[in-house]
């Protein structure tokens, strides 16, 4: 990996998805990219503004039903997002953000609404929220250790053959089958507030080595680590 590398992060509507400190996803990438050398440059697209289609990594908060629904018809009609899937850009998104990028979810009378079409997935409202910790098993063929968060959503997620679950749930609801978020390419969608890639390092890491399309040197144990290992042993004993 050359100390030249660059990566363009993009922070999609943080007026409309951000909730739980998701924005935190954003400083965890510039961080961990700094430590290796890596400069990172990281936009805030609001969603009154066009979303750039040469962004390395875009990155989607969640949000309250309302703002959920007008970021996805105004993500729609945008098509930057769509346009930046195509070119293999790296898109990670968490609870409603993870919701939208499906062909459909539910809104807040759980009338169906219309998503981006971007993972193939379809949520809908579950019977019960799930609120509280979640843990998970990543697919194995990802290389990322167990993973943990806090989910508070509504919705259900069903997923369709182009798309894989992130990880089985060993603690909490995720998708509520037993499984938790799903990806295809290098689109992830996850329930895991956190912020996620704050709590989850190696999770953060793979999206780091997508865009760079390289390994990265290892990190020295962090705070990030412990963090990860503390709420592990809270929620599992
Ligand atoms: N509105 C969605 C739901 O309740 C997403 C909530 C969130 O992003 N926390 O399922």
């Amino acid at each position: 990996m050359s100390s030249s590398a660059s990566i363009k992060i993009v922070w999609v509507y943080p007026d409309l998805l951000s909730t739980y400190g998701d924005q935190g996803n954003c400083i965890v990438l510039e961080r961990r990219a700094a430590l290796r050398g890596i400069h990172t440059r990281t936009v805030h697209v609001r969603s009154d503004e066009t979303v750039p289609v040469d962004g390395d990594i875009y990155l989607l908060g969640g949000g309250e039903d309302r703002p959920q629904i007008l970021a996805a018809r105004r993500l729609r009609n945008d098509g930057g997002l769509h346009k930046a899937r195509e070119f293999g850009a790296v898109i990670f998104a968490v609870c409603a953000g993870y919701q939208l990028l499906g062909t459909e979810f539910g809104g807040e009378e759980g009338q169906p609404v219309q998503g981006l079409g971007l993972l193939d997935i379809r949520s809908g409202r579950g019977e019960r929220r799930a609120v509280g910790e979640i843990v998970g098993d990543v697919d194995p063929a990802l290389g990322v250790p167990r993973i943990t968060g806090f989910e508070n959503h509504q919705g259900v997620t069903y997923l369709g053959p182009g798309a894989k679950p992130l990880a089985r749930v060993v603690h909490g609801v995720g998708n509520g089958d037993g499984t938790e978020g799903a990806y295809a390419d290098h689109v992830i969608g996850t329930y895991m507030h956190g912020p996620a890639l704050v709590r989850n390092p190696g999770l953060a890491d793979l999206l780091l080595r997508w865009a760079i399309k390289d390994e990265l040197p290892p990190l020295p144990e962090s705070w990030a680590d412990r963090l990860r290992e503390e709420r592990l042993k809270a929620v599992l004993g």
